[in-house]
């Protein structure tokens, strides 16, 4: 198994463990296009075989943008964006925005990634495919 990647929010009310199937430097992060994404800088990250834990204390900001059937989630209070989500059939899909890593990580090149160029069922596909399904959420005591 590989070692996760710590990442979380500034203030630490939001952090998350990602373990990925394979090195690092096999993964390239998406830079997508779409006016919100540009606006944080997000470059975003997922592993369909991989896992991802995150212990959050109190609720998180979750922003649904344009067409797109994924919310944001980022923290309340510190503003950092962390996350990517959408649910099918009852289970969740997540992407991880690299830039909420705790530290520089050797990935593979970033590629563009333009998600608003297709349909809202070619997204949810995509996704479904490419998106981390291993996911728990843990609500920790304040
Ligand atoms: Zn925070």
């Amino acid at each position: 198994m590989n070692a996760p990647h710590h990442g979380g929010c500034h203030c630490g009310r939001i952090v998350f463990e990602m373990t990925l199937s394979g090195p690092a430097s096999a993964f390239a992060p998406r830079a997508c296009d779409c006016s919100f994404c540009r606006k944080h800088g997000a470059a975003w990250l997922s592993d369909a075989d991989g896992a991802l834990r995150v212990r959050q204390r109190g609720e998180a900001l979750v922003y649904r943008q344009g067409s797109a059937q994924a919310d944001f989630i980022a923290c309340p209070h510190c503003a950092v964006l962390l996350l990517a989500m959408f649910e099918r059939e009852g289970s969740v899909r997540v992407a991880v925005n690299v830039r909420a890593l705790d530290d520089a990580t050797e990935f593979a090149a970033e590629q563009p990634a333009s998600p608003q160029r297709l349909a809202p069922n070619e997204k949810r596909e995509r996704w479904t495919q490419l998106w981390f399904s291993d996911v728990r959420v843990t609500m920790a005591d304040d």
